[in-house]
C-alpha cells in the first residue's frame, strides 16, 4: 500500500529532511585522510542526537550503526569500522536514514577524499542521474519514469546502473511502497500522486553493474571491483512539482509551501 502523507506528516518530514541535510553538512569537514568510518558514524549519531533524531538503521535486522559507509568498490551498506580509514583518493559513500517525531528522511552522498578526476566524473554522473530522476517525480508520471531518467543519464556517460537495489517509498517506515528502480521502461508502475514521498537513490558504477554481498552479510560490492557512487534524496510529490526534502533551502531544496 502506498501511503500519501497529509499536511501534518509532510511538515514533519520536511523538518526531518532539513535536519538530516544539516547533519551531513556538519560532518563533511571531518572527511579527511586518517579518519575511520566508525568515527564518522559516531559523529553522525552525535549530530542526530542534537536534533532529537533517531538513526533508523541502528537495530534494523541487527545492524549496529546509524549510517552505512561504503568505500570505493563498495556500493552501499558498508559497515562502519575502526579499521576502515579514509585515505587520499578514496570515494566514500555515506547513507543515513533517520526519523524525527516518527517520520523518516533518507539521504546519501558520495565524497571524494582529496582529488581523483576519474571518480569525480562518476560522482557528478550519479548526482546528475539523481537530479534527472527527481525531475520526473511529477504528478501524472508513473514510478518507472523516474527509473528511466536515472538509467538514461548514467548510461549516457558510459556508467553502469546497479539493478539489485532500488529506491523506495518512505514515511513512518524507512522502506515503504513503491519500489523505485534505477532502470526500466517508461510508463510502468503506480501513478505518482501528491503526498507521495520517495527515497530516490541511484547507484552508479564505473564498470559493469553486477554486484554481490560480501561475507559480512551487508556490504554490497561491484563484481568487477570498479568504483561505485551512490546518492540519495527524499522527495515529496506535489502539484507544483518535486520537493527535495533532504537538501537545504537555497542548495536545491524547496521552500516550504
Ligand atoms: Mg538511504
Amino acid at each position: 500500500m502506498i501511503v500519501r502523507k497529509n499536511a501534518a506528516a509532510i511538515a514533519i518530514m520536511q523538518q526531518a529532511g532539513q535536519q538530516l541535510a544539516a547533519v551531513f553538512e556538519r560532518i563533511q569537514p571531518m572527511l579527511k585522510p586518517g579518519i575511520s568510518s566508525l568515527a564518522i558514524d559516531q559523529a553522525i549519531e552525535q549530530a542526530l542526537t542534537t536534533f532529537d533524531m533517531r538513526g533508523e538503521s541502528k537495530g534494523y535486522k541487527g545492524y549496529a550503526h546509524v549510517s552505512c559507509i561504503s568505500f570505493n568498490d563498495e556500493v552501499v551498506h558498508g559497515i562502519p569500522s575502526s579499521h576502515k580509514i579514509c585515505a587520499l583518493g578514496d570515494l566514500v559513500k555515506i547513507d543515513v536514514c533517520a526519523s524525527w517525531r516518527g517520520y523518516c528522511a533518507d539521504m546519501a552522498r558520495s565524497f571524494l577524499i582529496g582529488v581523483s578526476s576519474q571518480a569525480q566524473g562518476l560522482v557528478q554522473a550519479a548526482q546528475g542521474a539523481l537530479d534527472a530522476g527527481i525531475a520526473q517525480a511529477m504528478v501524472g508520471n508513473r514510478v518507472s519514469d523516474i527509473s528511466v531518467a536515472i538509467q538514461r543519464e548514467a548510461e549516457k556517460h558510459g556508467y553502469g546502473v546497479v539493478r539489485d537495489f532500488a529506491g523506495h517509498g518512505i514515511g513512518t517506515h524507512m522502506h515503504e511502497e513503491p519500489e523505485v528502480a534505477n532502470f526500466g521502461k517508461p510508463g510502468r508502475g503506480p501513478l505518482l500522486q501528491p503526498g507521495m514521498t520517495l527515497a530516490i537513490e541511484p547507484m552508479i558504477t564505473m564498470g559493469h553493474y553486477e554486484v554481490y554481498v560480501a561475507r559480512d552479510g551487508w556490504t554490497v560490492k561491484t563484481k568487477d571491483k570498479s568504483l561505485a557512487a551512490h546518492v540519495e534524496d527524499t522527495v515529496l510529490i506535489t502539484h507544483e512539482g518535486p520537493c527535495v526534502l533532504t537538501r537545504l533551502v537555497g542548495e536545491g531544496g524547496y521552500e516550504k509551501r
